[in-house]
């Protein structure tokens, strides 16, 4: 999750369902491949030569008419065979009425993939004149537009889009092949088989949150917030709190990862962050609750757990110097890749790694109350 935005979690079912389908559009033979080729190349065209269709552009339809889940669901949660056939060809049926539909106005959608288990939808290459048909269509949910490509590093990535939102994330979407690659430098390979990004338009929801492969944005991000949510598949979704008080070592860790970012690319420093924060009073939302101590579950995604969680790191970055902090982060996250953490486990780690006892600068910077002042 992102700083301070209300924890609510009614729509990370769908955006993982989405995220799901996305990544098996992907996999059909005929997506195309960038390799190596640098993220500039999304301006070539699939198909045809129209300037709005980018290389790899996909879009995703979402069905209003019900999911084989969604059914089951409504029965009660059981189902026989005959009854998940009925309903899986039902789906399908809502999706040929679509596709008829579109015939009939010149439309020709061929689906690559089509799906009905968790929702009812299909994938299709990218016809921009059939976007603003689909999106008037009762029975349509919602239409996404998708990128597909591999970032300079290797990793395929997939970025899907609310059209009402694809313009104004362009610019902060460009850069998630780079950062992603950019954090496998900085602590270790890419844990999962993609990367990516969903921006629906939904900004009701009032958050962004780290889904594992495809962070999920309610609205066009900004480019703290993506290389936060990025980082979080390092530190959150592959090496992972055991308990939630120890929410630090996930959002603690994304946070510095954003400041990270901004400064690997010429912006504002992570030292820069921290001096800016530090400069609060030790009253102030910044420092309270400690981090690692933020009293329970009401507190647990305070302001302070992000920014002096950030600092924290900051902080011992700066006492270890870049030639070891940087090192024991990474052997930090191979010892932990896929597992589940606690602050005191970090806390040992880096104390044993560095050779030192660090333990009062870590008493200082996450259990303490107020301003930490010597460290
Ligand atoms: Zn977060």
């Amino acid at each position: 999750m992102p700083l301070r935005r209300p924890a609510v979690g009614a729509l990370l079912v769908v955006g993982a369902i989405v995220a799901g389908a996305v990544l098996a559009s992907g996999g059909s033979a005929s997506k195309p491949r960038t390799g190596s080729v640098p993220t500039e190349s999304w301006q070539g065209l699939v198909g045809s030569p129209r300037g709005d269709v980018a290389l790899g552009q996909r879009m995703i339809v979402v069905m209003r008419a019900p999911s084989l889940a969604l059914q089951v669901q409504r029965a009660g949660g059981t189902a026989t065979e005959e009854q998940e056939r009925h309903w899986t060809a039902q789906a399908l049926s809502a999706q040929q009425d679509v596709l008829l539909k579109l015939d009939t106005k010149g439309i020709f959608i061929k689906p690559e993939l089509r799906f009905t288990r968790t929702l009812n939808g299909f994938s299709a290459a990218l016809d921009p004149s059939a976007v603003p048909v689909l999106e008037r269509m009762p029975q349509v949910a919602g239409v996404f537009r998708v990128r597909t490509g591999t970032t300079p590093g290797g990793i395929p990535y997939y970025i899907a889009t609310d059209p009402k939102v694809t313009a104004a994330s362009r610019a902060v979407l460009d850069k998630v092949p780079a950062m992603t690659d950019y954090f496998v430098g900085l602590f270790g390979p890419y844990p999962f088989g993609s990367t990516g990004a969903v921006v629906d338009h939904a900004p009701k929801v009032g958050y962004a949150l780290e889904t594992q492969t495809k962070p999920l944005y309610d609205s066009p991000p900004d480019e703290l917030t993506v290389s936060h949510e990025l980082a979080h598949m390092w530190f959150g979704d592959s090496v992972t709190l055991t308990r939630w008080r120890d929410i630090w070592v996930n959002e603690g860790f994304a946070e510095f990862s954003a400041w990270m970012w901004s400064e690997h690319t010429g912006q504002k420093t992570a030292q820069a962050y921290f001096n800016r924060y530090y400069a609060k009073k030790a009253d102030s939302w910044v420092f309270n609750p400690p981090p690692a101590n933020p009293g329970g579950p009401a507190d647990m995604f305070d302001g302070s757990v992000y920014e002096r969680g950030a600092m924290t790191l900051q902080a011992l970055r700066v006492k270890l110097g870049d030639g070891t902090f940087f090192p024991m982060l990474r052997a930090w996250y191979a010892a932990h890749t896929y597992g589940n953490v606690t602050v005191p486990e970090f806390t040992a780690f880096a104390s044993s790694y560095a050779g030192r006892d660090l333990s009062a600068f870590f008493q200082t910077w996450l259990y303490d109350e107020g301003k930490p002042t010597t460290w």
